[in-house]
Order: C-alpha cells, then structure tokens, then sequence
C-alpha cells in the first residue's frame, strides 16, 4: 500500500494552536534543550535518564545493538525495581508520603505510604517465597483494581519473579491460554472486584482456567468482596499467608536485562502476543517519560492514571514511572459512571488531582454525557491532562482542553504500544505549541520518523507508516517464547526500522498526526483514506458524539466508507432521519473533500470495543459488508453486536 502522496492534504479545520502557560513553560522539567542535548548523543543522554535510577552494580556499556534487534541496555549493571519504586524513597525520609490514594468503588478508600508500600511488598514477597516462587518464576496476576495489585507486581520484581497480569475482564480460556504460554507457577487473584454497583466475581474464572494449567502450583487469593468461593487444595488466603509474614524483605538485585514481566497486547488484530520487558531500560525510560510528559513535582502534584492497570498504561504510568518518581497517585478501583456520571471529577475534586491521564474513548463518552457533568465539579487543581491509546479527534482534544483543563491545561496526546513500553511521541507539556489531534514529535532521545512503502521518509505534508529508527531503553525484548516472531513481525516490513504497524502523516511543519492502524486505512478509488481522518470530521460536527468508519467492498469505488454514528445526548431534534445523514455526509465533504464523503451512515447507540475501549472494526465491516459477524470474544461488552444488528435489520 502506498500512503505517501495520495492522504487527505488537509487535517480538517482545527488550526488553532495552544502554547504552554507560561508559569509551566517557565518551570517545566524538561525545556527544549533536551531534544539538541538527545540529538547531539541519543546514548549518553539516555545513560544521564538511567541515573534517575539506583543500581547497586553500574553498567558497562549503555547499548548491546550487536545483535539487532535483540538490545541490551545497561550491560552489566544491576538494579532492583521494588528498591527503586519503593524502598529508597523511604531510605531518603519520604516514608510518609503517599504512594497511593486508593478509593473503592463503594466508596471504601485505603491510603498507603511509601513506608506501607515497603511493609506491604515486603510481606508479599516473603510469601511468594513460601509458596516456591523464585527468581525467574512466572506469576500470573489476575486482579482488580485493589492495592494488592500493584503490591503483587512490585513483591515480583522484588524477588526477581516475572509477573503476567491478566485484565481481570478476560475470560477462563484467555486466561488459561496466558498462564500456559507463560508457564506460569501460581496466580494471584481475589474473590472479585466491584464494578457498576456489584460485586463481580474473579475467583471462578481462575478455578475454570487453572483446572486446564497443569503449571500451577498455588492460588493466592484476595479476599475483597467477601462473596462465597469455591474452595481447592491448591487454593491460599492472602489473609492467611501474607498477613502473617515478616515486614523485613531485602530486595535482590538483578540484571538490567532480568525479565520484569510478559505483557499480552490486547489483541484488537489478532492472537495476542507475549510481550517481553526487562528491567533497567524500562524504568529508566517509563521513569523519564512520566516526569517529562506530565511534567511531575512528586511534593506537591497528585497523579491520576484511570487506566487499568491490566494494559501497558497502567505498568508503566500508574506503577512504574510515577513510583520510580516518588509521586503520589490515586488508584480507582470502578466505572466512570458509579454511583454517578459525574464519579472521576468528584475524585479529582477530592483528591485535588492535578495530572491525569485518560483514553480517548472516555474522552468522548463525556462528551456524550453532557458538559454540565464536569461543569459541576472544581477541576481548578488539574495543569496537565493527557491521552493515550487511540487518535484523540481534534474536537474531544478541544473538549478535553475546555472541559477538563479549565481552557487551559495543555493536552498532551501520547503515542506509544505495548511493545514500545513507554511513552515516544508526544508534547512537552512546558515546550510544545500543541496542535489539536498531533502527537506532535518524537521524544528527547527517540528517532521515529514517518516512511513511504520503500522505507524511504516521506517530505513533510507526506503520509506513510510510522517506525522508529533506534533502539529505546524500554524497547520489548522479544515476544516471550517466540523470537523469530519478534524479527518477523515488528523489524522484517523495512530493513534496520521498527514497524509500529500505524499510518502517520507529517504536516507542513514536520509535526506528526497519527491516523490509525495501517490495517483499517481505506482505499477509495485509488486513494488513501484514514478513518481517523473520516472519524475525527464526523465528530467535528456539533451533533456527533462518537463515530467509527470502516471500507466496505464497493463494485465502483473499490472500497466505499461506511460510517457508524452515535449522536451527543444534547444533540436533540431528529437524529434518525435522512436530513441528518445526508447533513452529516456533507459535512465530511466540505471538511475533508467528496472523496471522503461516506457513503453510507448508520446510527447506532454504541460501537464495540475491545475491553481497552478501542473500536473493534473488524466486525463493523462485517456489518458493512452484509456479512454474519465474526469472533467476538475480546469485546468489552458481547451486546453490543445485537444492539447494532437490532437496529440496522437493513444492515444484514
Ligand atoms: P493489538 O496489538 O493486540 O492489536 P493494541 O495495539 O490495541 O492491541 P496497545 O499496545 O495497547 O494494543 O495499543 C497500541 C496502539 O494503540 C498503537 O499501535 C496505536 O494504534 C494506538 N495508539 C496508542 N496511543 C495512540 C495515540 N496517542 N494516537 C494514536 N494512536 C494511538
Ligand atoms: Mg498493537
């Protein structure tokens, strides 16, 4: 496929520019020396960034690339990541700091100290020990969102066990199918989570996996709800084995390149693939990138990330970085909308949060629900509010700015992957002249660059494929087990580049755009077509809450865009009828051109998503394509498909 010449030329009409505050820009962490100072020596920049760190044995070397591209960052060195995120800011006198304010969905809250967090991780470990667990283990960890989760992770690296953590929302067999490729020993879990009001059970599903994983030993089990469990002799309390522990634990120090944990990427396009993390580079990048991107002063910000800690954003920006920072975070356990709409502005409120962290897809769900939600809340304490996971549309860039940020706390848009560990592109929150919808630049001491299908990078004003062109600290490894998979799959499209797998375009500036995943670009009588492009155009029209664009087969046009609508909740009048749509259809002509004039748009009261909330366009081209619909295992929420298929009986 070639992107390069033929994308959209103009990225709708959104051509305001929002500089930092000046008292950020003023009193920034990073300023923009740090990109010369990167670019001047990428190696001994990112050896300064590891220094943020303690290690017990120096390094050696900065970069092993001997063996492209099987890296190893700070050769011979040796560190520990539970000494690093949690022992030494008690040793420097932050005992009483608060790691995590950690609020239940009930309503039930817990504060842990950095010195609770040292007690705490401290006893868990003792405990794996007793179970059998060691250096090099396997341990698969399948929670919600309760302190013990971030506990369990950090009691891991403390004994130099390799964690998996399973979304608690994944089933027995996905779960069965991770323990198994892990080969892990035992797995922690608890007898459920709250979400939306209720109790929700976790323990079942593990005895239903476990029954088919011969390789587990123990089952540790957190008691949260107190609902009743099925009891198995391999089955251990928490309460019973780590609670009675000693408090005294001596973190062991490993290898830069010891494993830290297996991460499955969340298998929005296929089988989900182990990915492999190691240890010094991935905190030292995950470190940087958190005080840089959101710009952190552990004394006096409070840190919110409402991912789940299930998926890469909550490893590396709720546990890692912002504890290798010393930062005081808030953990959240439920839904957006339990018991009210308005629940996370009532925690930021709260807590006085003044960096948060959210995806796109929540994003424009507030959206949906209504200014006046927020409205209803103080988010004065909020100076730096970021995105991550999907294109953030130009308008909930705008929306989130106005909305949230109080018209102005800057918008960092980051762009990163499982794989990739750690933020790589992205604003600087005290530097960047943010552009709505722009991920803008590579990070200080990143190389990425957007290339033509002959791996040639494309002039500005050009689109193509994103890659990065030298290896990072918090790089994956490999794909655990499977390392000729790791070549084939991220470094075989283009000799010497790492292949994102996304299409990216450069504007005038040489400021990067992200456009979506290079699978779902549309080809519409010879042109290249994101749904990025087409999406964010439906969703600058004020009635349109959200949207999801697929290419249908088309006898004329080769593809045709097909369009999923759903209308804002204030948006009233008639949203069903065909002035709407075909007011909608030249919308997107006049923004974008005819050619990416949809050709046909449905309004539908949700869309389906994966359970990290990304759009899952495989099945709505299904639905375009008047096909019967295909696995959908991995969606959040299994209705939906029904939901769409009720309402668009045309559509079959
Ligand atoms: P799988 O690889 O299993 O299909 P996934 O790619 O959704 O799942 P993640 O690693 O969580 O799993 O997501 C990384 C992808 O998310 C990126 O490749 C990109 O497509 C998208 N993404 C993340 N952040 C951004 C962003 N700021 N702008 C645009 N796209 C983003
Ligand atoms: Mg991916």
């Amino acid at each position: 496929m070639s992107q390069s010449q033929e994308t959209l030329s103009n990225l709708l009409q959104e051509t305001r520019r929002f500089a930092p505050p000046a008292d950020l820009a003023e009193s920034a962490n990073v300023k923009a020396d740090a990109y010369e100072e990167a670019a001047a020596d990428r190696l001994g920049f990112w050896a300064r960034q590891a220094e943020r760190l303690s290690w017990s044995k120096p390094w050696d070397q900065v970069l092993d690339w001997s063996n492209p591209p099987f890296a190893k960052w700070f050769v011979g060195g040796e560190l520990n990541v539970a000494h690093n995120c949690v022992d030494r800011h008690v040793e420097a006198g932050n005992g009483d700091k608060v790691a995590y304010h950690w609020e239940g969905e009930p309503g039930d809250t817990r504060t842990l100290t950095y010195a609770d967090l040292r007690r705490e991780v401290s006893k868990a470990a003792n405990a794996l020990l007793e179970l059998g667990v060691r250096k090099g283990d396997r341990v698969a960890i399948y929670l919600p969102m309760i302190p013990e989760l971030p506990i369990s992770m950090l009691a891991c690296a403390r004994i130099g066990a390799t964690h998996s953590v399973v979304f608690g929302g994944f089933s027995a067999d996905a779960l069965r199918t991770r323990i198994d490729d892990a080969q892990a020993k035992i797995v922690i879990t608890s007898d459920g989570g709250y979400r939306r009001g209720k109790p929700s059970a976790l323990k079942a599903t593990v005895d239903e996996a476990v029954d088919g994983a011969p390789s587990i030993e123990h089952v540790l089990v957190v008691r949260r709800t107190g609902e009743e469990v099925a009891a198995h002799e391999r089955d251990v309390w928490w309460h019973d084995v780590v609670e009675r522990q000693s408090e005294e634990h001596t973190p062991e120090p490993v290898d830069a390149e010891h494993p830290l944990y297996i991460l499955y990427t969340s298998g929005t396009t296929g089988k989900p693939k182990g990915i492999l993390h190691t240890t010094g580079g991935y905190l030292t990048q995950t470190a940087y990138t958190h005080h840089a991107v959101f710009d952190l002063k552990p004394e006096t910000d409070v840190y919110w990330c409402s991912a789940d800690i299930g998926w890469v954003t909550g490893h590396s920006y709720i546990v890692y970085g912002p504890l290798a920072n010393g930062a005081t975070s808030v953990l959240y356990e439920g839904t957006p909308d339990t018991p009210h709409k308005g629940r996370w502005w009532e925690i930021i409120a709260k807590y006085g949060v003044s960096l948060f962290y959210t995806a796109p897809t929540a994003i424009r769900t507030f959206m949906k629900w209504g200014d006046d939600i927020p409205a209803a809340h103080d988010l004065s304490s909020l100076r730096v509010i970021g995105s991550v996971g999907e294109p953030i549309n130009p308008e909930a860039y705008v929306w989130y700015r106005e909305h949230i940020g109080a018209g102005g706390a800057p918008v960092v848009d980051t762009w990163w992957q499982t794989e990739t560990g750690s933020i790589m592109i992205s604003p600087l929150p005290g530097v960047t002249e943010g552009k709505p919808g722009a991920a803008m630049r590579p990070l200080p001491g990143i190389v990425a660059d957007v290339v033509d299908d002959r791996g040639e990078p494309v002039p500005n004003g050009g689109g193509g494929f994103l890659v990065v062109k030298e290896p990072w600290p918090s790089m994956l490894r490999t794909i655990w087990g499977d390392d000729e998979g790791y070549v084939k799959t991220y470094w075989s499209r283009f000799e010497g580049l790492y292949f994102a797998g996304d299409g990216a375009k450069k504007d005038e500036d040489g400021d990067l755009w992200l456009l979506g995943r290079v699978d779902d670009v549309m080809l519409v009588s010879g042109h290249n077509i994101s749904t990025t492009e087409v999406e964010s155009a439906l969703v600058s029209h004020p009635k349109v809450a959200e949207a999801a664009v697929v290419g249908a087969t088309d006898p004329v046009t080769g593809q045709a865009i097909v369009s999923f609508v759903i209308p804002r909740g204030s948006a009233g009048g008639d949203v069903e009828g065909e002035e709407f749509l075909k007011e909608l259809r030249d919308h997107v002509a006049k923004t974008l051109g005819p050619i990416a004039k949809p050709r046909q748009i449905m309004i539908v009261p949700e869309l389906p998503k994966t359970r990290s909330g990304k759009i899952m366009r495989r099945l709505l081209r299904d639905v375009a394509e008047n096909r019967s619909i295909g696995d959908v295992s991995t969606l959040a929420d299994g209705t939906v498909m029904d939901l769409i298929s009720e309402k668009l009986p045309s559509a079959k």
